[in-house]
């Protein structure tokens, strides 16, 4: 089998450049090792912001959000601009929220510093006995990662892109600088180009094409809960607490809320949930919102975050090997980066060249020892 274009990793990332390229006539593959979604993607909390600290990341999800937006009336998934809403507790955190809403602004995201009354007016059962502002943007939001990720598959292969699950890309071929093809489970299968989409196992990927630069990404173990359902519509934005265990947390469709909170384990490929998330996730909801105290947790379950030094993905062209893209290690922040990032790579990949900031996210900042302003690393 050949294909032009061979994408590893059928989560959002590799699904939404899949549909991209196949919208831009590109004949594309994408490897699976499982089912879609079944990395990350599938495990995530839901939710889409542009309040980041840097230019960069910001521009980005703005355009993220655009996409989100279109592409969701297009393929028919929901995506619902419910906001973020981000408590803030002492004189500190004001003044460098205010900084970074300024920047915000200055880039076009409307986000407001507001009092605690407005925030218990977005959001009636918070306590804000102690929260002193909040920092609101109304037009982030969150988006269902099923719907989404499916709608994406089902459209990419509806314009002729070629979306392979269980199949594992085992080694990669490279002679003389060149990508010959991939070896998968199933049979070889012949490229000139790739893309690393693995996240959590981009190193493994990068490995097998032996990319002769240090990209750290490591897989650490993220939590997630979903309660039994609050009557419908008390918690629309996604509420979150830097202050608590950098807890997060939002009610789906059908009630429950949803969320997590910082326990981090890693850098480890196990997923086995913990009690220490289910006692650190409890304490935290029920000191932002009483009332989830009443509820019963229905489920945990764990993902991955692959984290890099700077919290920031590696996402660009590998000089040393023709044609080998990589886009991964989102720190826990990927699925709403995704359509960007798709437009991002696809201009790359046809355009060799893109409007949006990719040179933030330099895959040769680690070896220069460029790191970048942390991203806001959220759960
Ligand atoms: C608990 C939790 C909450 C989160 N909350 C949010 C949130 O609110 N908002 C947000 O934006 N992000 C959130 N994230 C992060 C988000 O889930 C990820 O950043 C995003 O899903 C990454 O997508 P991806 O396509 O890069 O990776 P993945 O979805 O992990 O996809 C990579 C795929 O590659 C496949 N693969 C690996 N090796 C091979 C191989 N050799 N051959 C073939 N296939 C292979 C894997 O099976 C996997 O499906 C959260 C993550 C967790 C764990």
């Amino acid at each position: 089998m050949r294909s032009e274009i061979v994408i590893i990793g059928g989560g959002i990332v590799g699904v939404t450049l899949a549909y991209e390229l196949a919208k831009r006539g590109e004949q594309v593959t994408v490897l699976e090792k499982k089912y879609i979604g079944s990395g990350s993607t599938f495990r995530c909390g839901t939710g889409i912001r542009q309040q980041f600290t840097d230019e960069a990341n910001i521009k980005v999800m703005k355009r993220s959000v655009e996409l989100w937006k279109k592409y969701s009336e297009e393929l028919g998934f929901p995506f619902k601009q419910t906001g973020y809403l981000f408590l803030l507790y002492d004189d500190e955190e004001v003044k460098e929220f205010k900084k970074n809403i300024k920047l915000q602004n200055r880039l076009g995201v409307p986000t407001r510093l507001i009092t605690p009354e407005e925030a218990k007016e977005i959001v009636p059962v918070l306590d804000t006995s102690e929260v002193i502002a909040a920092s609101w943007n109304p037009t982030d939001g969150k988006a269902d990662p099923f719907f989404a990720t499916t709608a994406f598959a089902r459209e990419a292969e509806k314009l002729g892109a070629e979306i392979l699950e269980y199949t594992e890309a085992k080694d990669i071929i490279v002679e003389e600088g060149e990508i010959k093809g991939v070896k998968t489970n199933k049979g070889m299968i012949e490229t000139g180009i790739i893309v690393n989409a693995a996240n959590a196992w981009a190193k493994l990927i990068n490995a097998m094409a032996k990319i002769p630069i240090k990209i750290p990404i490591e897989p650490y173990k993220h939590q997630g809960v979903i309660t039994q359902p609050l009557k419908e519509g008390q918690i629309n934005p996604m509420v979150i607490s830097l202050k608590y265990n950098d807890a997060y947390l939002t009610q789906t469709e059908h009630g429950g809320i949803i969320g997590g909170v910082g326990v981090e384990y890693g850098p480890t490929y196990d997923l086995t949930p913990t009690y220490e998330f289910i006692r650190e996730v409890s304490k935290a909801f029920i000191k932002i919102i009483p009332v989830l105290g009443e509820l019963l947790i229905l489920r945990t379950w764990a993902g991955f975050y692959a984290k890099t030094p700077d919290s920031n993905p590696a996402i660009g062209r590998i000089e040393e090997i023709d044609e080998f893209y990589i886009a991964a290690g989102f720190s826990g922040h990927g699925f709403m980066m995704a359509p960007a990032v798709a437009e991002m790579l696809a201009d790359l990949i046809t355009k060799g060249r893109t409007d949006l900031p990719v040179e933030w996210y330099d895959p040769y900042r680690f070896e220069r020892g460029e790191l970048r302003e942390t991203a806001l690393q959220m759960g």
